[in-house]
């Protein structure tokens, strides 16, 4: 095989051609790191990468291992030590980690080979990547859009064939988002399933990391690599971990599958609709059967959200106060001047819009009129998924209302920015799992543009998603498809 068709190979393919030596770990990065200077000057996935890091491990990879000699591309607000770290904001921009995140330790520990920080939005605060302080990521599908967010760095590169599979985070819909508008798998793990030590924490009740990839296999695979219990991280499950991949073969028989009703709405795109609808009837023709269940608070989420993650922000932001973290304002001239002009210069506009409505709710005067009522609906919201899955196995709907829109089209509107995240920041509020796969393609301008399918299941079911998202996977072609150089 010609080192410049490797980049295009999913995890599952290359482990092949490593266990049988017949291509090196070392000529895996190599070819990723050609393909990056051959299109990342369009795309702008990547925030860094330590090259001669990343041979020096190649050169020693036992490729036996689960992950053994696979590069993985992380989100630039996952720590590697010694390398930067800027969670796509200025404060961090000279940011140097100190040591590896847990969920680095357990890929390195399963063989895998970190390269590559990814761009994001802001301190992961977006749904384009729009809000990173460090540059634009084009959608590899038309360059004119967004690739979504805010692990838009991570989804773009897995799309565009300049890494072989990336970790994200997902507060609201980080990973699952991006996923759908790029066109790859991404899923978000249960509350507490997977490790956040190392992680640079935005919201600490929703926060979580995840895989995105080419393939659902790929996906499983990665998950049971960092999957698990984590001394480090009190809010991180105690909870046996399977092997992620033991159960893909089975089939849909008698699995049943809920549709939201409030989900499919006024103000889904059409192609998006009719797309969705081919996937039901595909899941049906499999043996699952569709039954329409109701989760009532649906409409309360967006507003739950943003009251809850903005207050968890403004308190997990604090620290970045130019004394111990990243930039630092010159020539201050007392303390105070110095926070005040750390925070002013270092942040950009949409963290500062979220640290003062998070004060604004946490504020005595408000505390019980937002932050308090939020944290009763949120309750509501669980209340309506756990009720759901009594009824039914997972739950399936569109991950995102719209395909990828134009790169600035909802800047200017910061509402709009958080609509794209409708379907999905409900499942972070109840704190279940979800993933989304391809299901189609809408023409646009004369463009395909990549549309995702959402499964969501009850906290710890991940091993359930999964096998219903490589049933729809294999009786289907559209991960197969890849966008046009
Ligand atoms: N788009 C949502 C927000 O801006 C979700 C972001 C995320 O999941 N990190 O907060």
């Amino acid at each position: 095989m010609s080192p410049a068709a490797l980049p295009a190979l999913n995890i599952g393919e290359l482990q092949a051609l490593l266990r049988r030596r017949e291509v090196a770990p070392k000529m895996v990065i190599e070819a990723l790191h050609d393909r990056i200077t051959e299109v990342d000057g369009k795309i702008g996935a990547y925030l860094s990468f330590d090259f001669e890091a990343a041979i020096k491990e190649a050169e020693k990879a036992d490729v036996n291992l689960p992950l053994g000699g696979i590069p993985i591309a992380l989100k630039d607000i996952i720590s590697v030590a010694r390398q930067p770290c800027t969670c796509g904001s200025k404060i961090l921009a000279n940011y140097k980690a100190i040591y590896d995140a847990t969920v680095v330790k357990k890929l390195r520990a399963a063989g895998a080979i970190p390269f590559g920080k990814m761009n994001m939005d802001e301190f992961a605060m977006g749904s384009s990547t729009e809000n990173s302080s460090m540059q634009l990521t084009h959608n590899p599908w038309d360059l004119s859009r967004v690739p979504g967010g805010s692990s838009g760095g991570s989804a773009a590169a897995v799309a565009a064939d300049q890494a072989i599979a990336a970790l994200g985070t997902d507060t609201g819909g980080s990973i699952r988002q991006p996923a759908a508008l790029s066109g790859v798998v991404g899923l978000k793990p249960t509350y507490g399933r997977v490790s956040r030590f190392g992680l640079t924490a935005f919201a600490s009740s929703l926060d979580q990391v995840g895989p995105l990839t080419k393939t659902v296999r790929d996906n499983a695979l990665i998950m049971t690599a960092i999957a698990g219990h984590d001394p480090e991280d009190t809010t991180c499950l105690d909870q046996p971990v399977p092997d992620y991949t033991a159960n893909l073969e089975r089939d849909l028989k008698g699995m049943r599958l809920g549709l939201p009703k409030e989900y499919m709405i006024e103000g889904i795109d059409a192609q998006v609709k009719a797309a969705v609808d081919g996937a039901l009837m595909q899941l049906q023709s499999l043996g699952a059967e569709i039954v329409e269940v109701s989760l009532p608070h649906t409409d309360y989420s967006i507003a739950v959200y943003y009251i809850l993650a903005t207050a968890e922000a403004s308190a997990n932001l604090a620290r970045f106060d130019g004394v111990r973290y990243g930039y630092r304002a010159e020539n201050p001239i007392d303390l105070l001047d110095l926070y005040g002009r750390t925070r002013g210069e270092g942040f950009g506009p949409e963290v500062k819009r979220r640290i003062i409505l998070g004060t604004y709710v946490l504020s005595s005067g408000y505390y019980d009129a937002y932050y308090l009522r939020a944290q009763k609906v949120r309750e509501l919201i669980r209340q309506d998924f756990a009720k759901a899955f009594e009824k039914v196995d997972a739950l399936v709907s569109p991950t995102s209302p719209v395909p990828a829109f134009k790169i600035g089209e909802r800047t200017a509107d910061p509402l709009q920015m958080y609509l794209a995240d409708i379907f999905t920041n409900a499942g972070n509020l109840a704190g279940i799992c979800g993933i989304s796969i391809p299901c189609g393609f809408a023409k646009v301008d004369g463009k395909k543009l990549p549309i995702g399918l959402q499964l969501q299941g009850k906290a710890l079911d991940e091993a359930r998603i999964f096998q219903i998202a490589y049933a729809y996977e294999q009786s289907t072609e559209w991960h197969k498809e890849k966008p046009k150089a």
